[in-house]
């Protein structure tokens, strides 16, 4: 009887592993280890010297001291570059791998849809594995954590992760010199890949995992 195995190496699965949730995961930052790259660019484009503990992705126009329409002008000229050029952050690849065997991912950026093939083909030059790609043209995450009914974000963006936080979605905050200070509930900090599975795979009761689970089913 096929169908009454799939139900008990189901029950097995679950009690070893628990219940298969929806983890949301950034690209810029947190997969893509993308800042210095950006601000390599960003540097050389506006002949600015700025350093990675100055920048702010929200707020480029201010910290570079140009408009929108001068941002966009760079992002014509070399967004495609960024998109597909940045390494992956080390573990990325090996750890979210592994989350993926027991959990759905979702990958949840701000990058804008036209950048969706440079994106794909990113990911899977780096064997990044997911269920859905969502490029949102936006840094607003809030609702598309909420309509995925993801369990938790890994996020490098401190005011993003306090959005999504306000809405009752845990974030995994990877540490970057942009992103220190204190952190409201919900958003912990992760110092690495390693952590960042350990926290969902080995300790996900620090997420209330479980309780999220249980409330999709
Ligand atoms: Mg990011």
């Amino acid at each position: 009887m096929p169908g009454q195995w799939n139900i008990v190496v189901y029950v097995i699965f679950v009690a070893k592993w628990g219940l298969p949730v929806r983890i949301g995961v950034d690209i810029d930052g947190v997969l893509a280890d993308s800042l210095s790259l950006w601000i390599n660019e960003l540097n050389s484009y506006f002949k600015k010297n700025k350093r990675v503990e100055q920048i702010r992705l929200l707020d480029i126009c201010e910290t570079y001291e140009v408009t929108p329409q001068e941002l966009s002008g760079f992002l014509a000229r070399r967004g495609r570059y960024l998109m597909t050029r940045p390494e992956p952050i080390t573990g990325a690849s090996q750890y979210l791998g592994m989350i993926k065997k027991q959990h759905d991912v979702y990958i949840v950026t701000a990058r804008d849809e036209r950048y969706r093939q440079e994106t794909m083909d990113w990911l899977s030059k780096y064997n990044l594995p997911y269920d859905e790609l969502l490029l949102l043209g936006s840094h607003e995450k809030k609702e598309a954590c909420l309509s995925r009914n993801l369990s938790v974000l890994v996020e490098d963006t401190l005011e993003i992760g306090v959005k999504v936080s306000s809405a009752g979605v845990p974030v995994l905050l990877l540490d970057a010199p942009y992103n220190q200070g204190a952190l409201p509930d919900l958003i912990y900090r992760a110092y690495s890949w390693f952590d960042v599975y350990r926290t969902i795979i080995v300790e996900p009761h620090l997420l209330n995992l479980a309780c999220t689970a249980e409330r999709r089913i």
